[in-house]
């Protein structure tokens, strides 16, 4: 099956200082936002892009709909090379892969009427005229649980969950085939987060979506995701089937971020605390060597301060980059002397 959405070792690098005519990367200081990321997502699936906040995943996110300028690689929508697109063939494409942001409030014309900025994405891409755009925002505020006579009111007047679900309404009403939802719900209360979530799956059936799912909650990514894929310091280290990875996480980085998903009884939690994930994430200008996860490793081996891993394969299903799963038994003996965490 051909992948609805696909990125083909893509890079996006920005150069650090730089003017805005230059600031795809440049020589000088890189900042390594993703560095060779290969993704498919398939029609209908919902794939959780996952890990520490700046790992890479929102840059990787908008570069699929190229809302970010590939520094190298290759992105397609349905099969098009969206990288090779004129300007007006990209706007063209742009009412078939939509994004939903993080805060609703900024992502609203806090000047335009709701029904105004519900109508906006069906003029602008010649989708309605007036009068039947009216009648879809009116259906629109139907399905995303609003009353039909908020669409004169403006964005300030409303909570944060009714303005997410304004924004998400902006999103689907061009009736888009593919659908980035950048941590949709960490500007949320807690108590609204499960209706947003419930939207989301309601609007996948009823319009037949896919959806990358960008969070750094893996509590969340449960609920909704087909696959997931775990980020970080731009390269995807784990994928695969979310019940795969939930159930039997191979990479470390993985376990480790499980393992901070807080659960509801004290001795349990207090027995985890030691298996956390230790330091920060370190800078993506100056990527560790080797594997880049190494630095923060409880289980790195000598080779893994020197080789980089390749996603590969592992028995339990998932795609990992990691020298504990290596073909043929992994490392060579000498190289799996396991090192401190505090090597450099
Ligand atoms: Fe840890 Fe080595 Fe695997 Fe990296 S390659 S995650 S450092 S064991």
């Amino acid at each position: 099956m051909s992948a609805l959405s696909e990125a083909i070792a893509l890079k996006v690098h920005y150069a650090v200082g730089a003017p805005a005519w230059r600031s795809r990367a440049g020589p000088g200081r890189v900042v390594r936002a993703v560095d060779g990321v290969d993704l498919q997502i398939a029609a209908g699936e919902t794939v959780a892009l996952v890990g520490e906040s700046g790992c890479g995943k929102s840059t990787l996110g908008r570069a699929l709909l190229r809302l970010e300028e590939p520094t190298a690689g290759v992105v397609r929508f349905e099969e098009r090379d969206l990288t090779t697109l004129s300007a007006e063939h990209l706007r063209q494409r742009r009412a078939a892969m939509r994004m939903v942001f993080q805060d609703p409030f900024s992502s609203l014309n806090p000047r335009m009427r709701i029904g105004e900025a519900l109508a906006e994405p069906l003029l602008v891409h010649g989708l309605c005229n007036s009068r039947s755009a009216r009648e879809r925002v009116a259906e629109m505020l139907d399905v995303v649980g609003l009353d039909r006579r908020v669409a004169a009111r403006y964005p300030h007047e409303f909570s944060g969950g009714q303005r997410q679900r304004v924004a998400i309404a902006r999103a689907v009403i061009g009736n888009p085939r593919f659908v980035v939802a950048d941590e949709p719900l960490s500007a949320l209360d807690i108590s609204v987060q499960a209706q947003i979530l419930d939207l989301f799956a309601d609007l996948k059936d009823r319009f037949a979506l896919t959806y990358l799912f960008v969070s750094h909650d893996l509590a969340v990514v449960r609920h909704v995701a087909d696959r997931v894929a775990v980020m970080y310091l731009g390269r995807i280290v784990e994928m695969g089937a979310a019940e795969d990875v939930f159930a039997r996480p191979a990479h470390p980085y993985t376990q480790a971020l499980l393992d901070a998903v807080p659960v509801p009884d004290p001795t349990r939690e207090r027995a985890r605390i030691i298996g956390r994930l230790q330091g920060e994430l370190p800078s993506p200008m100056a990527p560790p060597s080797g594997c880049r996860f190494h630095p923060r490793c409880p289980r790195a081996m000598s080779i893994c301060q020197r080789d980089d891993p390749s996603l590969l394969p592992v028995a339990s299903g998932q795609a990992v980059a990691c020298w504990l799963y290596a073909p043929e038994g992994g490392a060579p003996a000498a190289e799996r002397t396991p090192v401190s965490l505090a090597s450099p």
